[in-house]
């Protein structure tokens, strides 16, 4: 039987991308997203078209009893989780001087509160099932240095990493790896409105990553050849330091 995996946000950007990725290995997969129900579709035929069994699993990774419940169900019907990768995310960008409280409260629900939401009742099952297994938590550039206009993102991501960190801690003895990827400046919807040309002076290989370049990334971390890699940050930026 394949393994089965659980993406979030994996209706476009990199989570379609990291999601086809997986189709391509042979896991099983479910796909989270929130509310593009177009765009889901459209994710799960591309990764069906792979080769892959999938199926979509829709809840915001911030409402914590939503999350509880439709995990749940998925598990019932498909059996624990393989694999985890946290990546739904968004941003809500303001100097801090303007940076409103709503912004604040809603970039650290999807994003930090999201790992927990997402994982505590995942966790177990996976433990139980002893068969190992890979976590991997989608943080960001900005949550290693800080970046201007994103002290709420900069301070989600940073906690991401924290987060991330300690459960591979936890999680080693049972052979389940936790690991961040945190990608520069991804060719996404999400970056849509961002100065590039300014940004592109700062990033050694003047350009923007691909989707595809973070899918590949994971799709390693989820490989044998890195079962032993735990509590790690990759970074994936064209060379930003
Ligand atoms: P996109 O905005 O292109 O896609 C976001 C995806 O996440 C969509 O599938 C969306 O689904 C889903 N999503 C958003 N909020 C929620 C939620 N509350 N619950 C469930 N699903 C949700 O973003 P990217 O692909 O660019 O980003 C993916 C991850 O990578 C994020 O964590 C982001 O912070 C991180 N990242 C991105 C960078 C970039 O340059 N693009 C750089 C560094 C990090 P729906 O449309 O249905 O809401």
């Amino acid at each position: 039987m394949a393994r089965n995996v659980l993406v979030t946000g994996a209706s476009r950007g990199i989570g379609r991308a990291i999601a086809l990725a997986l189709a391509r290995q042979g896991f099983d997969l479910a796909l989270n997203y929130r509310s593009d129900d177009e765009a889901a579709g459209k994710a799960l035929a591309l990764v069906e078209a792979a080769g892959a069994r999938a199926r979509l699993v829709r809840f915001d990774v911030s409402e914590r009893a939503a999350a509880l419940a439709a995990l749940e169900d998925d598990m019932k019907a498909h059996g624990p989780y393989w694999g985890v990768v946290c990546n739904a995310g968004l941003h809500a960008d303001a100097p801090f001087p303007t940076l409103k409280a709503e912004a604040w409260d809603q970039v650290l629900k999807v994003n930090l509160d999201g790992f927990y939401n997402v994982l505590k009742p995942v966790v177990m099952p996976m433990v139980r099932a002893h068969q190992g297994g890979r976590i991997v938590t989608v943080s960001s550039f900005s949550g290693v240095v800080g970046n201007r206009g994103q002290v709420n993102y900069s301070a989600a991501k940073a906690g991401l990493i924290g987060a991330t960190k300690a459960l591979a801690q936890e999680l080693a003895k049972r052979e389940i790896t936790v690991n961040s990827v945190a990608p520069g400046l991804i060719d996404t919807e999400m970056i849509e409105g961002a100065p590039i040309e300014e940004i592109l002076k700062r990033i050694p290989m003047r350009r923007l990553g691909k989707p595809d370049e973070i899918g590949a990334v994971v799709a390693f971390l989820f490989s044998e050849g890195a079962a032993y890699i735990t509590g790690q940050v990759l970074q994936v930026n064209g060379g930003l330091s």
